[in-house]
């Protein structure tokens, strides 16, 4: 008998990291496992939140975005990134980034095309080519100890594409690995988009977390991209509200259309007074994001220096909130079974690395943890994690 659910979805299972949040909370462990702060959001961004629904603003804005709001955000890049567009043709307000990755997929890729994707990579981008009929090319992403950095292998790279290519999927400042793809990575991918006249399609949800030396290049930015990117964007993780659900595209027109099209059946619209409010955050001043970079910078070490304590090998991130680690030093025969024991036992959830991979194995001993959490948080899971036992002497930071 036909199953009553469609193949598409048999294909993947519940996301992973929201489930370790969910068990977070069953057995009281802190959670370092969902990449969401757990401290106040910007008082004036609640305030402007506040003031948008005791103005009216109720209503449905226009499906693909409240002109206040897109002209925050036509004046944010125009002023950080010299990127001048249109706001009236090249922009799509959706639910989140989220919503905005699934709309330009179901805009751009028709069933067979392939698109590639770094691997590993955040876990919503295998559902995300499901749903849209792509078929996933992957190019791996290996730590490098000489570069101290994830890199990938650009003969690998050349050869996953061909005129099968519709896009490729890049994500930096990168979750998991917290790598900020280089200038130079960037151009190589751009002149191979260009060559096969693939989409770039770029999630720079992170692009104000960077840390040391790290510099964010929008791809749009380079030679000949803007008429062949999608630069996907959201207020979540930059102004800390990941709950408000309100994210962008900015592409050429005719993509644009398509996202817009999309995007208007499965939303409708992202919530209207969150729009306004997500105009004047991109009103702050710059020093919002100064300040930002440097909070994170602190939690970024003290999260460091607590793993490497506890026995686990860091690898240091460039940018975004987490940290990969290698849990070879305790002896467990894979991630899943670490991270449920990790949140069980000792009190502390994590992502199991496997959900960042297409296979299990590539992620077997590695474990991602995030710090965009209060000190308080951060000094719970010090405690906790001072019980847990390292079985081998491997444990080191790789930075
Ligand atoms: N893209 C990346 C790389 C993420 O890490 C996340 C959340 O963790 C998202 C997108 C989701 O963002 P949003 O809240 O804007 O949907």
């Amino acid at each position: 008998m036909r199953s009553r659910t469609s193949q598409k979805a048999s294909q993947f299972t519940e996301s992973v990291i929201r489930e370790m949040t969910r068990l977070a909370q069953k057995h009281g462990a802190v959670n370092l496992s969902q990449g969401f702060p757990d401290f106040p959001a910007p008082e004036a961004l609640k305030q402007a939140a506040c003031d948008a629904v005791n103005a009216d603003i109720n209503q449905y804005a226009i499906t693909w975005g409240a002109k206040p709001l897109r002209d925050a955000i036509t004046a944010d890049v125009s002023r950080r990134y010299g990127l001048s567009i249109n706001p009236e043709t090249q922009l799509a307000v959706c639910c989140g980034s989220t919503e905005a990755m699934m709309a330009t997929m179901m805009g751009i890729v028709d069933p067979g095309d392939e698109v590639i994707v770094f691997e590993p990579y955040y876990e919503n981008y295998g559902p995300d080519a499901i749903l849209s009929g792509a078929t996933p090319r992957f190019v791996s992403l290996r730590w490098s100890d000489p570069h101290r950095d994830w890199r990938y292998d650009s003969a690998e790279l050349a050869a996953a594409f061909s005129n099968r290519t519709r896009a490729i999927i890049i994500n930096t400042p990168n979750n998991p690995t917290g790598k900020v793809f280089s200038r130079g990575e960037l151009e190589e991918i751009a002149a191979l988009c260009r060559h096969w006249g693939a989409i770039a399609v770029t999630d720079e949800i992170y692009d104000h977390i960077l840390y040391d030396d790290a510099v964010h290049v929008p791809m749009a930015s380079l030679d000949g991209m803007a008429e062949r990117t999608v630069t996907i964007n959201s207020v979540s993780k930059t102004f800390s509200v990941t709950g408000w659900r309100v994210g962008w595209t900015i592409g050429p027109p005719d993509i644009t259309n398509a996202i817009r099209k999309v995007h208007d059946f499965l939303t409708v619209g992202a919530a209207a007074p969150l729009q306004a409010a997500a105009a004047a955050a991109l009103a702050l001043p710059s020093s919002y994001y100064t300040e930002l970079a440097a909070h994170y910078t602190i939690r970024r070490d003290r999260l460091l220096g607590i793993l490497n304590h506890a026995g686990f090998t860091c690898y240091t991130p460039r940018g975004a909130y987490y940290i990969m680690t290698d849990i070879s030093a305790f002896g467990f025969p894979d991630d899943v079974e670490f991270a449920r024991y990790l949140a069980t036992d000792i009190g502390v959830a994590a992502v199991p690395g496997s959900s960042f991979f297409r296979t299990p194995d590539g992620g077997r001993q590695k474990l991602r943890f995030c710090f965009c959490k209060k000190e308080e948080t951060l000094a719970a899971a010090e405690t906790r994690l001072q019980s847990l036992q390292v079985r081998s002497q491997k444990a080191e930071v790789r930075s």
